[in-house]
């Protein structure tokens, strides 16, 4: 059985992590693909924990704002289901891909169906759907307004200098999109639904505001935040289960092994880990590994889960 969270342990817990990971001299590498991600100095980790009541627990830089990236894809995926539910996986699979998140390979032997919503074309379809609801005439993009509810922090920005950026290299994402139009699996306008795809990976977040953010996925389906996100249980068991099979690209097994929750990371350097019943975790630390996950904070997630008994095997 899992202890509930105790703030002063799991506090103290995060002081000697934030500690330790500020002295480490293996940071891993930042994502240089995406100009503005570069130049973010490698010298920096952040943790935060947000229980399921009370405010969240923050260590080291827990507090500077950065580009969320592919932590944005659940967000999407939680409005797409709203929109359409179940239907989405028609457009969509729910298998790990085993390749890296951008890879373009198995789209075409797979015909132009993704393997799943957290790969990059599996996005791509999702911002198609959240497009295509988007009322006429709001000038907020949905998952920036999803964010900004559910931390409670209405000031969250999106960075435009990171999104100018996406747009400027984004021809990859942008093949993946046409490639989809070609088979039928995007219905909006291929430049439109990339740049709402690029736009909500550029969102700014810290650590506690994510936390915040993250944390209905450990409600249960549950709770304010739960109202907020307009999310049922049953469908926060399955975006959780998808996070614990494919929120870290073809990592996903790996990290499925040594930190035993549901993860989705980002190439900003976050990563989120849900811990049913108790609270979300996000760590975040710019240097990544060759698989596009934060090395810093996968280590993290996994002293902490392991410091503090938190799995959900
Ligand atoms: N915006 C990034 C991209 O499309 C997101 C990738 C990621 O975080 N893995 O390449």
């Amino acid at each position: 059985m899992r202890k509930p969270l105790d703030p002063e342990r799991t506090q103290a817990t995060l002081n000697e992590i934030a500690q330790r990971m500020a002295g480490e001299v293996n940071r891993g590498e930042v994502a240089d693909y995406i100009p503005e991600l570069a130049d973010v100095s490698l010298n920096q980790f952040g943790i935060a924990v947000a229980p399921l009541e009370g405010p969240p627990l923050v260590a080291g830089n827990g507090d500077v704002p950065f580009s969320i990236q592919s932590i944005s894809k659940v967000f999407g995926l939680v409005i797409a289901l709203e929109h359409v539910g179940a239907t989405l996986w028609r457009r969509v699979g729910r298998e790990p891909s085993g390749d890296p998140f951008n890879s373009i390979v198995q789209l075409e032997f797979e015909r132009g169906k993704p393997r799943n919503p957290f790969i990059n074309p599996g996005a791509i379809v999702v911002s198609d759907i959240v497009l295509e609801h988007q009322p006429d005439g709001s000038d907020t993009h949905p998952v920036l307004d999803l964010c900004r509810r559910l931390a409670d922090a209405p000031e969250i920005p999106v960075d435009e200098d990171v999104f100018a950026s996406e747009v400027a290299t984004g021809d990859r994402n942008r093949a993946l999109g046409y490639f989809m139009l070609a088979e039928g699996n995007i219905k909006g306008d291929v430049r439109a639904v990339t740049e709402s795809y690029f736009r909500q990976c550029s969102i700014a977040m810290s650590c506690r505001q994510l936390a915040k953010a993250t944390r209905f996925l450990a409600a249960g389906g549950e709770g304010q935040d739960a109202k907020i996100a307009a999310v049922t249980s049953e469908r926060v068991r399955r975006i959780n289960a998808l996070m614990m099979t494919c929120g870290c690209y073809d990592a996903s097994g790996e990290v499925a092994f040594r930190i035993g929750l549901p993860c989705k990371s980002g190439v900003g350097g976050g990563v989120v880990a849900i811990v049913p019943g108790i609270g979300s975790i996000v760590a975040w630390s710019p240097g990544l590994d060759e698989k596009g996950n934060s090395v810093l904070a996968l280590r993290a997630i996994e002293e902490l889960a392991h410091g503090l008994d938190w799995s959900v095997f």
